[in-house]
């Protein structure tokens, strides 16, 4: 048998981290199988315009590596792969129904059917409808229709009975028919219920399996009368288990640093990168994104094989301690049998935790080439970059280790790539270090020892610091701190001497003349 597997998302303008655990799962089980993963389009409840929705979409998979063999954009033997552009295949499952006695013509209005619902709920027994509308005959319709009614069609549910399903996750898995309802298939105006295009889709597809949410579990048994009745073969079922998201989320960031960006407002985008830099880390003070939409993550810069090494772990294990696998060895190990029942949930800190591993094991130089374009869109580097900046990016990489964990980062140490002539200061600090007591005074003096020190490296600059501490007779903290709010604008940052050491000589004292000019 080919293992052919499908993601059918509906169009809602972002990709959602469970969609994608959904997809990656499929997408694991075609590779490893050498089959196809189809991406199908769940359209035909769509108001809004599909191929805007669909695009954040189609992006966020291809960016996550996640690529379909037949779909959108792609094409395929069974091509269009949309809902909306397949109505007569549904519109021909309705009338095979029909005509085969499994769904019925119904003329029963909203009002009587609600009375029958009542009437159970006043006798506590479960609902399930008389069937007193349904037209058997052509003679039944015109007498309904007479009436000024409308049919809906529904299918003719067993009443009783059990059916049994084996799933690959759930294992086995009984439901009660009479639990069951005689679910709507066509509505009144004509147009077909998802759940039958959800079939049809899938035996026109040919798709082997069917990996989706638990939440599909309750439709499963209505979806396997629909097949059986049409008499189609029944796929493999494996329900995934849910996943919980994060308590706190609220708006999307991108859209404001989008406009920053725009506005080439660096100032207020290196605070707000910054500002969601620290969210992520501590998603529950988060105010600034919403850690379950994909876009967010390729804004902040993750890489795409950590968000895939994580999700693959919410629900599935190897070993229960194996964390760390590359693309090639998910596809080697995943198998839909290690698949758990019990829900997941998604921790936007453990998902930081397996990018701050992946990064770290990257190389300079890729680090850097990842970085860049972080730069580039904030105005703070050429594209391409020139070999000065590939420098500086270098040494700041080297400097910040694991300071540096999504590539966006690198605008944590925005201040580098400034032009010395402006550089942003946070006022805070600098009146504490530069206007007010005698900080001003002691960089001036430091100042000079700079001019001519040599040579210009870290060893160098700290003896340089402690022997003008000495001779001055004061704390370290004295000068320290005016020094650094003078050539970085801030408070924090990398170690001072690297920093002085990665702008040189000449930038370091053109930022400290700047400084020591502008109080
Ligand atoms: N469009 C459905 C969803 O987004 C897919 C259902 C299925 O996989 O059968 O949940």
């Amino acid at each position: 048998m080919t293992v052919r597997t499908r993601f059918a998302p509906s169009p809602t303008g972002y990709l959602h981290i469970g969609g994608v655990r959904t997809a990656l799962f499929n997408w694991l089980f075609a590779r490893q199988n050498h089959g196809q993963f189809i991406l199908r389009i769940d359209d035909t409840d769509q108001q809004r315009n599909v191929d805007e929705a669909l695009q954040p979409i189609l992006d966020g998979l291809r960016w996550l590596g996640i690529d379909w063999d037949e779909g959108p954009k792609k094409g395929g033997p069974f091509a269009p792969y949309y809902q909306s552009k397949r109505l007569d295949r549904y519109q021909a499952a309705v009338e095979r129904l029909l005509a085969g006695g499994h769904a019925y013509y119904d003329y029963a209005t909203t009002a009587e059917l609600q009375a029958e619902r009542q009437a159970a709920e006043g006798e506590k027994r479960p609902f399930r409808y008389s069937r007193r509308y349904l037209a058997e005959t052509p003679a039944d319709r015109a007498r309904f229709e007479a009436e000024g009614r409308q049919a809906v069609v529904r299918l003719k549910m067993p009443s009783e009975g059990t059916l049994v399903l084996d799933d690959l996750v759930r294992g086995r898995v009984e439901f009660d028919w009479a639990r069951e309802q005689d679910h709507v298939v066509q509505r009144a105006d004509g147009t077909c219920l998802y759940h039958l295009a959800n079939v049809v889709d899938d035996y026109d597809f040919q798709i082997s399996h069917v990996i989706r949410a638990e939440e599909h579990l309750s439709n499963t048994p209505r979806q396997v009368f629909i097949l059986e009745a049409l008499g189609y073969p029944r796929p493999v079922y494996a329900h995934l288990p849910f996943v919980a998201e994060p308590g706190s989320h609220t708006k999307l960031s991108k859209r404001k640093l989008q406009k920053y960006l725009k506005n080439r407002d660096f100032a207020a985008m290196v605070a707000h990168a910054q500002k969601i830099a620290e969210a992520i880390r501590h998603p529950t003070e988060a105010d600034a994104f919403n850690p379950v939409i994909v876009d967010f993550y390729q804004t902040v810069g993750y890489l795409p094989e950590a968000i895939v090494n994580y999700l693959a772990l919410l629900g599935w294990s190897l070993d229960d301690k194996t964390e760390h696998f590359s693309r090639e060895e998910l596809i080697e190990h995943f198998s839909l049998e290690r698949v758990n029942k019990a829900p997941a949930s998604f921790d936007p800190r453990k998902l930081m935790a397996f990018e701050d591993w992946h990064f770290q094991r990257l190389s300079r130089a890729r680090k850097v080439e990842l970085a860049a374009p972080f730069l580039q869109e904030a105005g703070l580097a050429t594209s391409p970059i020139s070999a000065e900046t590939r420098r500086i990016m270098e040494k700041v990489v080297a400097a910040a280790g694991d300071r540096i964990k999504v590539a966006g980062d690198i605008l944590s140490f925005a201040d580098f790539f400034q032009p010395d002539d402006q550089l942003l200061y946070d006022e805070a600090a600098f009146d504490k270090h530069l206007r007010q007591g005698n900080g001003a005074d002691l960089l001036c003096r430091f100042r000079d020892r700079l001019a001519a020190l040599e040579p210009f490296d870290p060893p160098a600059l700290e003896a340089a610091m402690q022997d003008f501490v000495a001779a001055e007779q004061i704390k370290l903290g004295q000068i320290i701190h005016a020094v650094r709010v003078a050539v970085t604008g801030k408070s924090i940052g990398l170690g001072l001497f690297d920093t002085l050491a990665i702008l040189g000589r000449s930038r370091s004292l053109a930022r400290i003349d700047r400084a020591l000019g502008r109080r």
